[in-house]
């Protein structure tokens, strides 16, 4: 069998591999000149890491890999802790994998080349897809160089602005949420005592949040900071900004994130884009998965982590034999609930972070910084939906 996946983000080389995983041929076609991804900072949460070791994956990354002492909550213009969720020391015992923070290209350097030794010829860059047809057979794409690639199956991994999804359900703009991101990565030595902790430590703030996270084993602070703005809706990973409308949004909120953004090398900032869930994914034995499929705000750290809960559950579908529209229906039905819920929880996230008033934001905090002190187990009850799943 052969499956044609469209994009080769996260998403389309997870696919690929849990697709070699049961003996398909795979084929990735790429739009860009090669595989790469930008220079930030990805949280994988146990689900997630569940995924890559069965894919393999986790050898060719472990050196890359921090694992987080906790997540954090602290108030953003003070630096004050809320609370901490211990998280290292509980995340495999709990959940049967650890919480890890990855650079985005380590991440895809560890799948691209188990992906290589395992099938070496199965990416195709500077394939830009254009459209596809259902047959009798399976189905086809064509690129936009004219050239026809036929397959049993078609994967759409082709983010927030598939074309797959595009044809398949017709055009239908991403919804702006209303919040615009910025990040960067820093070497942690150059922040001195100013390091943020060895958390996944969310900085909250009226109207805007930012996360700092360790990538490359410890040594570099990924930052990621969320403003609510409506005047500018910009969407792609390469845009910058500069400093000084970085401080503009964070600055003077706490010595920590004053040296980040004072050391930071350069600064991007994209807008940030949802669509609401869709009324199915597939059209024939043509598929969508991750962002194509799903796209959501981050406050949860979930879109690529999701995408990789997809590629396994496709595989397993598939590899129940019988038809590839019915596998592709069931494929669905197993992950529409669990990513809408998802979906749901990253946009109340951000509203939680985003509070106003020292009132509103004491009504949230203060039980859960109860909680956190007298029975912990109850927190971590809450992420058990989340990051117990496990796809046999
Ligand atoms: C600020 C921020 C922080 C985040 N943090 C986390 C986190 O900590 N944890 C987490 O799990 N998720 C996180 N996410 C979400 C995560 O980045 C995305 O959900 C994930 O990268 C989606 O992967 P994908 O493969 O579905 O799509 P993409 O990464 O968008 O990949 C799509 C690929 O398809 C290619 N393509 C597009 N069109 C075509 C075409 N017509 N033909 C051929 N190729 C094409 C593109 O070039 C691209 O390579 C974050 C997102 C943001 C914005």
């Amino acid at each position: 069998m052969k499956a044609l996946i469209v994009g080769g983000g996260i998403g389309g080389l997870t696919t690929a591999l849990a697709l070699d995983g049961i003996g398909w041929d795979v084929r990735v076609l790429e739009q860009a000149p090669e595989i790469s991804e930008v220079g930030a900072g990805v949280q994988i949460s146990p689900n997630g890491m569940k995924v890559l070791e069965k894919l393999g994956v986790v050898p060719r990354i472990e050196h890359t890999l921090f694992q987080p002492d906790a997540i954090e909550i602290r108030h953003g213009p003070t630096g004050r802790r809320f609370f901490n969720l211990p998280m290292k020391a509980i995340a495999a015992e709990r959940w049967g994998a650890r919480y890890i923070q990855i650079h985005r290209a380590d991440l895809v350097d560890g799948l691209l080349g188990e992906l290589r030794e395992r099938q070496p010829d199965a990416v195709q860059t500077g394939a830009r897809v254009q459209s596809y047809e259902t047959s009798s057979k399976g189905a086809s794409v064509t690129l936009t160089d004219g050239t026809r690639h036929e397959a049993d199956l078609i994967v759409g991994a082709d983010g927030l602005h598939s074309a797959i999804r595009t044809q398949m359900l017709g055009p239908d703009a991403p919804t702006f949420t209303g919040n615009i991101a910025w990040r960067t990565v820093v070497p942690a030595a150059a922040l001195g005592a100013d390091a943020p902790p060895q958390a996944g430590c969310v900085w909250t703030g009226p109207g805007k949040h930012a996360v700092t996270t360790r990538v490359r084993g410890g040594d570099m602070v990924n930052f990621v900071g969320i403003v609510e703005e409506d005047s500018w809706t910009e969407e792609g990973w390469s845009i910058t900004g500069t400093a000084a409308e970085a401080k503009a949004d964070f600055g003077g909120w706490n010595p920590t994130l004053d040296a980040i953004l004072d050391a930071a090398p350069q600064l991007h900032r994209w807008a940030l884009f949802t669509r609401d869930p869709l009324e199915r994914w597939s059209d024939g034995a043509v598929a969508l998965l991750g962002d194509a499929a799903h796209p959501m705000l981050p406050s949860m750290a979930q879109g690529a982590v999701q995408a990789m809960e997809d590629a396994w559950v496709l595989a397993r579908e598939l590899d129940k034999g019988g038809m590839i529209s019915a596998a592709l229906e069931r494929y669905f039905a197993a992950r529409i609930d669990r990513v809408t819920r998802v979906q749901k929880e990253s946009a109340a996230n951000l509203a939680l972070f985003h509070r106003r008033s020292v009132l509103s934001q004491a009504q949230a905090y203060v039980p859960i910084w109860i909680a956190g002190k007298v029975a912990p187990a109850l927190l971590w009850r809450r992420n058990d939906w989340l990051y117990g799943a496990d796809f046999a």
